[in-house]
């Protein structure tokens, strides 16, 4: 295995609707699908979809979603080994309700994310020892994310650190240790307190970051494009122009498949360009992994 994502896997539970209930109230809304997502899994399924040998580390519930979870994620190539259970909670869901401006509402339940342990960390020890690059975010306990940081660290594994959600008491010495740290535009903000509306404006907060020891910012802006800062130098990727049609997950895609670029090509500017393209191509078809691209879809778009 070359990547190991460390992570969460969530259920999407997406209602169509342009009218959400009141207290005491029942109404019928027009359709309903289900997803797989989670930031952790769609980025495995990013990475594997674009070639990657990607074993995941995962807490699925104690319910009927759990088989499907795991049967999607070895679909797609994620080796499931490490993606256990946590008996007698419930997998993490998220009702998603959507109305025809293509306004999502989204509630996050973590469930069996909140039960991914540093012990998970040590049982796949084995495994992950042999991996280049490890991939966290934050949908999982952060005791798991610094645990697996300083795992990585004493093994010569490469960290990125997708500070998502956002959280305002992340340890930026925790994120310091860490390769790559790669927020959008957004979680700059929360993490920075400062304004993020222009890429002068972005640049400055990035700054901020990085003179507290960052070692490689990159920042994906939607779309306009993304941004590699180290030190004093700054790499802007601009956007691949497309006519979005869903952008959930774009940010996944974008990590998934820099991860793999960068074990593939070991270079960070070809890697950012690609990941930007491919984020792009996601962009293009509704829902997240589903719309996440083989190397093969992924090879025509780009032709
Ligand atoms: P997130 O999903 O975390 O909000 P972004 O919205 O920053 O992430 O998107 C991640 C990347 O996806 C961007 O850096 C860009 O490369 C690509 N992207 C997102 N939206 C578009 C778009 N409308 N057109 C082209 N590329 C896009």
């Amino acid at each position: 295995m070359d990547i190991a994502v460390i992570g969460s896997n969530m259920v999407d539970l997406i209602t169509y609707t342009n009218q959400l209930p009141k207290a005491g109230e029942t109404l019928e809304a027009p359709d309903f699908a289900i997803g797989c997502g989670g930031k952790g899994a769609n980025q495995a399924v990013a990475a594997a979809k674009m070639g990657g040998r990607v074993i995941m580390v995962s807490k699925v519930g104690d319910d009927l979603f759990a088989p499907n979870t795991v049967a999607n994620l070895q679909q797609q190539g994620v080796d499931t080994r490490f993606v256990t259970t946590a008996p007698g909670t419930s997998s993490g869901v998220a009702p998603i309700f959507v109305d025809d401006q293509s306004q999502n509402r989204i509630l996050i339940i973590k469930g069996a994310n909140q039960q991914l342990k540093p012990a998970d960390v040590d049982a796949a020890a084995g495994a992950l020892k042999s991996c280049q690059l490890m991939i966290l975010q934050l949908e999982i306990p952060l005791e798991t994310v610094y645990y697996a940081i300083d795992f990585a660290r004493q093994h010569d594994i490469r960290v990125i650190l997708n500070p998502a959600p956002a959280v305002a008491d992340l340890d930026i010495a925790y994120a310091c240790k860490c390769d790559f740290f790669m927020p959008n535009e957004t979680e700059l903000e929360i993490l920075t307190g400062m304004p993020v509306g222009s890429d002068e404006e972005i640049k400055r907060a990035g700054q901020t970051l990085l003179k507290r020891g960052l070692k490689n910012l990159i920042i994906t802006m939607g779309a306009r494009g993304s941004l590699w800062m180290s030190g004093d130098s700054v790499h802007q990727v601009a956007p691949t122009a497309v006519k979005a049609v869903d952008t959930s997950g774009a940010g996944d895609a974008f990590i998934g498949c820099f991860a793999q670029m960068l074990v593939k090509t070991g270079d960070i500017a070809t890697a950012m360009t690609q990941a930007s393209a491919y984020a792009a191509c996601s962009v293009t078809g509704r829902g997240t992994q589903r719309a996440y691209p083989d190397a093969d879809t992924f090879q025509r778009f780009l032709n």
